[in-house]
């Protein structure tokens, strides 16, 4: 009887393991389970946020990619997984059971227990969390027209990771569009930058990190550095201004945007998986360690790199290698071969700031400018190809290299 192999997420990892799977003649049944019917590009949310994107341009039908002839898609929750029986719950469904399961849950907004976070501040996680950040936006400006309140017209992005700065890059070419909606000049409309440390972008140079925020700050971003926020309360972020007194300090705003960073699904955690801010230490082939038949991937996974001796950082390029593997690893499982160990060399990362500003690295050699912006746009390219192949890599992908 062929194997049941279900895969859990339609984000990079879980689409690429789809994939792989797919692949070639092999005696299985698979099922796909994601709670939308759609897969969007996480890397690109922060572009639907700040308006200069649609998120139709950065989504794509499930169905697109999935071969049904050995494949079957359910639109569900996933509430637990019982790795015991072998099942995996989803809410107002039937149980699904498996013989191989694939993790591939994603990630969530982390807001380190920090009150007010949850009620004072727009998440941007998702499609709809970033449809909601530029509704509340446009809601904004145009009670801007109405009050004249200047601080309708102030945007907070709390926390200066990779998340903040693209969003920050985005924001500045939204702007134009923004401030005519609120009948203003772009220069009025504010964008602020809350950040914890005073090293910004610690997988970069200081000189390559510099590079981006010089540019945002020559752009009209005001960074407040070494500032940890303490609180959101409404319409206010609260930060320590000054570590030796203990001086808090206000910053007013209608518009506070969350970007601290992220962990893993909370499903892990609650399925009894050992998750740490869920993600979930695997194996060296990517396997939980209590099931050697569960896949734990992308984002819900940890994965240590032995060179520096930490996990690796999550991102876009190490989740679909990850989904390659875990797939490849399946294949020789059923036929009786031993699996393989995870191994990973990065390709380098590019930050875009706007459409056609960029930094960052490849390989060993640092990239910035408008050169870049056309790296970056390749390397989205190449991973719309990696999940939803060549049709949706013709039908979304970037090819707009003006300058
Ligand atoms: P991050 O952890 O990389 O950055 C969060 C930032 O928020 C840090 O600079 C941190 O110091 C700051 N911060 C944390 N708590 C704070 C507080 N209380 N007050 C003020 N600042 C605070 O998180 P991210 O930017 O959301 O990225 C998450 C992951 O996704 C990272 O691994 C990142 O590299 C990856 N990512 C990659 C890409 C890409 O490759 N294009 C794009 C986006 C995100």
């Amino acid at each position: 009887m062929s194997k049941h192999v279900v895969i859990l997420g339609a984000g990079y990892a879980g689409l690429r393991a789809l994939h792989e799977l797919q692949k070639g003649n092999n005696e299985i049944k698979i099922t796909l389970v994601d709670q939308n019917d759609y897969h969007f590009e996480a890397t690109d949310i922060h572009e639907v946020a700040a308006g200069i994107q649609t998120s139709e341009r950065i989504t794509y039908p499930i169905k697109d990619v999935v071969k049904s002839t050995c494949t079957t898609f359910v639109q569900g929750t996933v509430e637990k997984i019982d790795s015991d029986n072998q099942e995996v719950h989803l809410k107002d469904q039937a149980p699904l059971s498996y013989d191989y399961l694939i993790v591939a849950l994603g990630y969530e907004s982390e807001s380190f227990g920090i009150p007010g976070v949850e009620e004072f501040s727009l998440k941007m996680v998702d499609i709809p969390t970033s449809e909601k950040v530029y509704q509340h936006l446009t809601e904004q400006m145009k009670a801007y027209k109405e009050t004249k309140d200047e601080n309708c017209l102030k945007i907070v992005v709390c926390g200066a990771g990779f998340t903040g700065i693209e969003l920050l890059g985005s924001l500045v070419e939204g702007k134009k569009k923004l401030a005519e909606i609120a009948g203003v000049e772009p220069d009025k409309i504010q964008l602020y930058c809350v950040e914890a440390v005073t090293r910004l972008l610690p997988m970069f140079s200081e000189k390559l990190g510099g590079y981006g925020i010089d540019h945002l700050k020559k752009w009209g971003v005001n960074f407040l550095v070494g500032k940890p926020i303490k609180e959101i309360k409404q319409d206010t972020v609260v930060y320590l201004n000054d570590q030796e007194t203990n001086e808090l300090k206000e910053l007013a705003a209608k518009t506070i945007i969350w970007t601290t960073g992220v962990s893993g699904s909370h499903v892990v955690g609650d399925s009894g998986f050992a998750a740490k801010r869920g993600r979930v230490m695997v194996q060296p082939d990517l396997t939980d360690p209590d099931h050697n038949n569960v896949y734990i991937i992308g984002d819900c996974s940890a994965v240590m790199d032995k060179e520096s001796n930490r996990p690796y950082p999550t991102t876009a390029q190490i989740s679909l290698k990850m989904g390659e593997h875990a797939g490849k690893n399946i294949k020789a499982q059923l036929k009786g071969e031993p699996t393989k160990e995870f191994t990973f060399k990065s390709l380098g990362s590019v930050a875009s700031i706007g459409n056609s500003h960029a930094f960052g690295e490849v390989g060993k050699m640092e990239v910035k400018g408008y050169p870049a912006s056309v790296i970056k746009k390749t390397i989205m390219d190449r991973s719309l190809f990696e999940t939803g192949g060549i049709k949706e890599m013709l039908a979304k992908g970037r090819f707009d290299f003006y300058r």
